[in-house]
């Protein structure tokens, strides 16, 4: 366990009505995320809860009271995604308030895995193992990973399915949702287009960090720059981001994400362009360094396999038949 002192959570007021609270995360270079409490006739919308884990709800309280709330003013709970860090308080939040979710219906990378967490751990060690990642380093993040909880309280299902067109009635306006999948297959953002104010999510951050959930969707990278190009079509003055302060230039973002996720599926290219490779292999090419943990070998993994897909989607790689564990070459 990590036993540095924790951060104490914290509201800042954004607008008249709107507050940004930053929670804590236990997590490695992700110090805290974003929840935004949105003033809502006599009481707020909370869009995002935090990561379930001991000592959560009373950081979101503190955060609350800072703003002049408590858990029972939230109206209505919304989620830009189905991840442990933005759904994670779900179900203490719905119980407390009593009032409804709101989320995208493709949470199964999320709620079918927490459902059956032995079956989804085994899978991801099958996925490694097919990858060609090395027994021993297999059964050291086996040992590291196995009974690692998801970081949920509890898993609960939408009251409503957060899809493209379905509004969000605030003081500040009305919010409209649309889809972005890539980081996640659950993953939403919420334009308010006579302000120019954009929830974000995880789908666009302050600097760019890429991560895809592999396996529930044919081709995340591919999914994930459409949803660039969803982002380019709104007008956006200021992203509130799920991570890190709030962003003025929209554009700069989707630019810098889109180079980003271009040179990466380029460098993928490139290690597989002599000859057949395993994903395993490929990954300290996408990293540009030995992956320095089983988390990091986990993380580049993903990222790979999906890069490999894009670039089978697109025609420009194939999976050597009958190869196990699997390897990748360019197409002909
Ligand atoms: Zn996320
Ligand atoms: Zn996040």
């Amino acid at each position: 366990m990590n036993q540095r002192r924790r951060e104490l959570s914290r509201a800042d007021r954004l607008l008249p009505g709107l507050w940004r609270l930053r929670l804590p995360l236990p997590w490695p270079g992700v110090p805290h995320v974003n929840a935004f409490a949105i003033a809502a006739v006599d009481g707020v919308v909370l869009v995002d809860t935090g990561l379930y884990e001991p000592g959560a709800m009373r950081q979101l309280e503190r955060a609350l009271d800072q703003a002049g709330l408590s858990v029972e003013h939230v109206r209505l709970l919304v989620c830009t995604h189905a991840h442990s860090d933005h759904y994670g308080l779900a179900a203490p939040i719905l119980e407390r308030a009593g009032c409804e979710l709101w989320m995208h219906p493709d949470h199964d990378h999320m709620t079918r895995a927490a459902r059956n967490p032995e079956r989804a751990f085994e899978r991801r060690l099958e996925v490694a193992r097919q990858s060609g990642v090395p027994a021993d380093t297999l059964a050291e993040y086996e040992s590291a990973r196995r009974g690692q909880g998801f970081g949920i309280a509890e898993i609960v299902l939408p009251d409503r399915q957060l899809v493209h067109g379905v509004e969000v009635e605030t003081d500040l306006g009305v919010w409209q949702v649309h889809e972005t999948p890539g980081h996640a297959p659950s993953h939403v953002v919420l334009h308010q287009p006579e302000r120019g104010l954009l929830l974000s999510g995880d789908h666009l951050l302050g600097r760019v960090s890429l991560y895809y959930d592999y396996g529930w969707t044919p081709d995340p990278a591919g999914e994930f720059l459409d949803s660039l190009d969803v982002v380019d079509r709104l007008d956006v003055q200021l992203v509130l981001a799920g991570h890190g302060r709030p962003v003025r230039d929209a554009r700069a973002l989707t630019e810098a994400n889109r180079r980003a996720v271009q040179e990466r599926i380029e460098r993928v290219r490139r290690a597989i362009s002599d000859g057949p490779r395993t994903p395993y292999d490929v990954v300290p090419d996408l990293l540009e360094a030995e992956p320095g943990s089983p988390m990091m070998l986990n993380w580049g993994l993903s990222e790979t396999l999906c890069y490999l897909r894009h670039l089978e989607r697109t025609g420009a790689a194939h999976k050597v038949d009958g190869a196990d564990p699997e390897r990748w070459a360019l197409a002909a």
